[in-house]
């Protein structure tokens, strides 16, 4: 498909629907190549799963969904921009994670393998093993599994860790280590999938997060996760693309292209907006796309950091709550059964105590949220913060205010988060690799028509490579040649 001329009511030559992670890191490729690129956002501002917002109080900055983004340090496709002349500064936590418990020291995962693994007593030998071949050559680990389809570069790299990837988190973990330490902490990882940790590929998406946090480490932007959505889009501007805030593209006449189209939206969403612009079959596949659970979360503007009982929780902006391996599996396991736990696995986020700029001095600002089912009306506040409670005794004397955000709620931010699913749909074996677009992700028949979302590979989290990998197709598709090396400047 070659460019077709631009006419006065479409001026550009490709347009992306969506200025989430996915949507900017496909705008500024397609920009990259010469292209004239246009870029929709139905909210006010571009960011998507990147957004700031003062929640509770004055003053009290609250990352409303993403805050830690070690896929985005991996990403090759946003760390080769020059986002720091747009104002990104990354913040490093002293540790990558922390995961504290009620009857023994905390752990913490520290970018040292060797740090890590002296804390995990029967299995210091085996953790080395299990992360040292991955950690030691992660940049082409990231660009084999996350990058275009195609032949891998390190194949053999990529097999070794296919076969211990495809087996269920709560197994390989079982496999891998004796002790509760490394296991719970494995467990805790692998939580971020989102699957029952019984079921493939679970032990996949733990995997790579453990990995990165000894590679790059868990970092998030000064000021807030919105910092990095502000620089893509800076810089997206600053190179002569068009941004239109507020617009909430809904059929594909409005799109101000002859061009390709590519949408950071979901599945069903695309059939709808691309109505008989796509064959029945296509439009049927997409509607059919599963999404998993939900999340609840509760934002906390505090008088003081978190009262951890264990000090070195307050090592990492990230901790992960549940007593062990076991705990966290059934956790896991009942928002696929229509339940919540009683003794839910948490995920916490506390970056003010690395970042003032979160709160009025001396006071701070933290996250927790538990996984529900698919659209749960309840309110799960009470036993969240029981469960921190528990382990920072006072925690809940330091509250000063505290904003909830249900499965609903976060679908009335974002229509990608169909029934509170921040993943971009379920990342269970059937979908993962393949997602909606079964032969050939990205593409759809109409050769104009692509999908970049997190419903794409290489799945969900702040990357932008699923936007990239559709971008680059897209380019391809065009005759143009995609520039793929090198910082652009
Ligand atoms: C509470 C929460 C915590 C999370 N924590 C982390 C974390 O710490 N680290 C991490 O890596 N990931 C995290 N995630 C996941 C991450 O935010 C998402 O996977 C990621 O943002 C997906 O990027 P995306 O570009 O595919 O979609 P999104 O970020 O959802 O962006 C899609 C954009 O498209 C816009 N849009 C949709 N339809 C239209 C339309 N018709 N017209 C115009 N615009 C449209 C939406 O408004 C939105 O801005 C979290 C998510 C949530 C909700």
């Amino acid at each position: 498909m070659s460019t077709p001329p631009a006419s006065a009511s479409r001026p550009f030559d490709a347009a992306v629907v969506g200025a989430g992670p996915n949507g900017l890191a496909a705008a500024l490729r397609l920009q990259e190549s010469g292209l004239r690129v246009v870029l929709y956002e139905r909210a006010p501002e571009p960011g998507g799963g990147l957004r700031t917002e003062a929640l509770t109080l004055p003053g009290f900055w609250h990352d409303t969904c993403s805050a830690i983004h070690p896929m985005a340090l991996s990403a090759p496709c946003i760390q080769r921009l020059p986002l720091a002349d747009h104002g990104l500064r990354w913040v490093h936590p002293l540790a990558p994670f922390a995961h504290p418990f009620a009857d023994r020291p905390a752990l913490t995962l520290e970018r040292s393998v060797d740090e890590t693994a002296d804390q995990l007593e029967v299995d210091a030998a085996r953790y080395r093993s299990f992360v040292r071949p991955f950690v030691e050559r992660w940049a082409e680990l990231v660009a084999d599994t996350m990058g275009p389809p195609g032949l891998p570069a390190a194949p053999l790299l990529l097999a070794h860790f296919g076969v211990q990837a495809l087996i269920p988190a709560r197994l390989l973990a079982k496999l891998w280590f004796r002790g509760r330490a490394a296991r719970a902490l494995f467990a805790g990882v692998a939580g971020h999938s989102v699957l029952p940790l019984d079921r493939s590929p679970s032990a996949a998406i733990g995997m790579m997060l453990q990995f990165a946090a000894h590679a790059v480490g868990w970092p998030f932007p000064a000021g807030g996760a919105a910092g990095l959505a502000k620089a893509m889009a800076a810089l997206f501007v600053a190179r002569g693309g068009t941004l239109r805030c507020n617009v909430d593209l809904d059929a594909l006449y409005a799109v101000e292209t002859d061009g390709p189209v590519l949408f950071d939206t979901g599945p069903r969403a695309l059939s709808r907006i691309a109505g008989p612009a796509l064959p029945a079959g296509t439009r049927a596949r997409l509607e059919r796309f599963r999404y998993g659970p939900g999340l609840f979360k509760v934002d906390w503007a505090l008088s003081g950091p978190i009262p951890w009982a264990d000090p070195r929780v307050a090592r990492a902006a990230t901790v992960h709550i549940g007593e062990g391996l076991d705990e966290i599996a059934e956790s896991e396991a009942a928002p696929w059964r229509g339940e919540v736990s009683a003794r839910p696995y948490l995920i916490i986020v506390q970056c003010s105590i690395f970042d003032d700029s979160r709160a009025p001095a001396g006071q701070h600002t933290a996250w927790g949220y538990l996984h529900t089912p698919p659209h749960d009306p309840r309110d799960h506040t009470a036993l969240i913060e029981a469960r921190i409670e528990r382990l920072a005794p006072g925690f809940r004397d330091r509250i000063l205010a505290r904003h909830r955000l249900s499965p609903a709620g976060l679908e009335a931010r974002n229509p990608n988060c169909v029934g509170g699913d921040v993943n971009g749909g379920a990342a269970d074996l059937d979908q993962l690799f393949t997602r909606p677009l079964v032969a050939l992700p990205y593409q759809t028949p109409n050769p104009r028509i692509y999908l970049c979302s997190a419903s794409t590979p290489p799945g969900g989290g702040v990357h932008g490579m699923g936007g990239d990998n559709a971008a680059r197709l897209a380019l391809r598709r065009m005759g143009v040649q995609p520039r793929l090396a090198g910082p652009v400047g």
